[in-house]
């Protein structure tokens, strides 16, 4: 949506095709609700410096739909972690981001080496999605159709003919933008483009409701296989996310396939239990979480970035025959859209 927000401003026409009834029904919804300001990658500085760059923009953007009342709270644990406190200060030092030590009692009883208050956001991501579908409706030149899947393309003369099989009408197009997330593959394929090597994981978002004494707050245990509690929606509900309990599958074929397929009927039994089991290790006995219901989407994670974690976006165009081509967007993060601005002037 920010793309075609952008190209518009370009004097591009510009049509948006959505598979599901709405915009912001998968990754865009269905995540932590975390605006990144660098903390969550001390192991990839190049994400770091993107989250940064964009943060300050994004809450100007959108400071309707951000949530700054929390206080945000980063543990590092004793063991297991792949960045210590040391490692940590020193980290939001070099990079100036606020790092205040306070008493890691208030919230765990156990494990936790030191915890920081920190500063970072939460977004609500259908007040973003409501605006930016304004966005989109009050520009002539944009059109958006919900419900069309595309799965089907043609060479016509000079022009790309996309099509679906679910419905009779056709586009066509010199330049079309594949920003599908989970499905960048199989589109990609469509046009004979090379895949992208990725890592699908079948990710478990749970809603909870949490008890008055973390009511104020969002925890987050890193760098290892830890969890964090977060407000969603504001603040109505809270998710929790385990980095060993919310994928439930890993797959590394072309597209996702999991055998826990969660675009049929079936969801796959929740993993509540255990991402329970694992915060009452670390937190205070009086912290209580109470489960409401479980998300399920796929998490794309490029194979290059498995190791040091980071999410960067990536771009790429595919030089079609016919001056027609193809922009492959596979997005990190929320709240770097902008970068598709400078992939844009430089490549017009
Ligand atoms: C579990 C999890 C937690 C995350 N936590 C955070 C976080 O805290 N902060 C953060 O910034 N980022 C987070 N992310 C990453 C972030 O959610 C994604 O980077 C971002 O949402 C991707 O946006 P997108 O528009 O590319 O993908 P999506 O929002 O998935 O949009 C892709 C759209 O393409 C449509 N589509 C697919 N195939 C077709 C087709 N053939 N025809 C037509 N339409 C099609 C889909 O229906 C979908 O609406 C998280 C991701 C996950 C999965």
């Amino acid at each position: 949506m920010h793309a075609a927000r952008f190209l518009w401003n370009k004097w591009f026409k510009v049509c948006l095709l959505e598979k599901e009834w709405d915009a912001f029904t998968q990754a865009s919804y269905i995540n932590q609700a975390r605006v990144h300001n660098w903390y969550h990658y001390p192991r990839s500085f190049s994400t770091a410096l993107k989250t940064k760059e964009y943060f300050n923009r994004f809450i100007n953007d959108f400071g309707f739909a951000i949530n700054q009342n929390f206080t945000k709270i980063y543990a590092i644990a004793e063991k297991w972690s792949k960045t210590n406190s040391i490692e940590f200060e020193l980290f939001c030092e070099k990079l100036g981001i606020p790092c205040k030590e306070i008493d890691k009692n208030m919230f765990f009883k156990k494990w936790i080496d030191k915890a920081y208050e920190t500063l970072e956001y939460a977004f609500d991501a259908i007040k973003i999605r409501d605006f930016m579908k304004e966005e989109i409706n009050r520009r002539s030149n944009i059109d958006s159709f919900y419900h069309y899947e595309v799965d089907h393309i043609k060479k016509e003369s000079d022009w790309i003919v996309i099509s679906s099989s679910n419905n009779d009408r056709k586009f066509k197009a010199k330049n079309i933008i594949n920003a599908t997330y989970e499905w960048i593959n199989k589109i990609n394929l469509l046009f004979w483009a090379p895949k992208i090597d990725i890592k699908y994981e079948l990710a478990e978002m749970v809603l909870c409701n949490v008890s008055k004494n973390i009511r104020n707050y969002w925890l987050t245990i890193m760098d290892w296989e830890f969890f964090s509690i977060m407000p969603f929606w504001l603040g109505w509900k809270f998710s929790l996310s385990s980095v060993k309990h919310t994928p439930h599958e890993d797959c590394h074929k072309d597209v996702p396939n999991f055998q826990k397929n969660k675009n049929s009927y079936w969801i796959p039994e929740t993993n509540f239990p255990k991402m329970l089991e694992q915060t009452k290790d670390f937190l205070n006995d009086d912290i209580e979480i109470k489960y409401d219901k479980s998300l399920f989407t796929t998490k794309v994670v490029l194979s290059s970035t498995e190791n040091d974690d980071a999410r960067p976006t990536f771009i790429k165009k595919y030089d079609l025959e016919n001056d027609c081509s193809l922009i492959t967007i596979f997005s990190g993060k929320i709240n770097t859209i902008y970068e598709i601005e400078d992939f844009f002037l430089n490549n017009n």
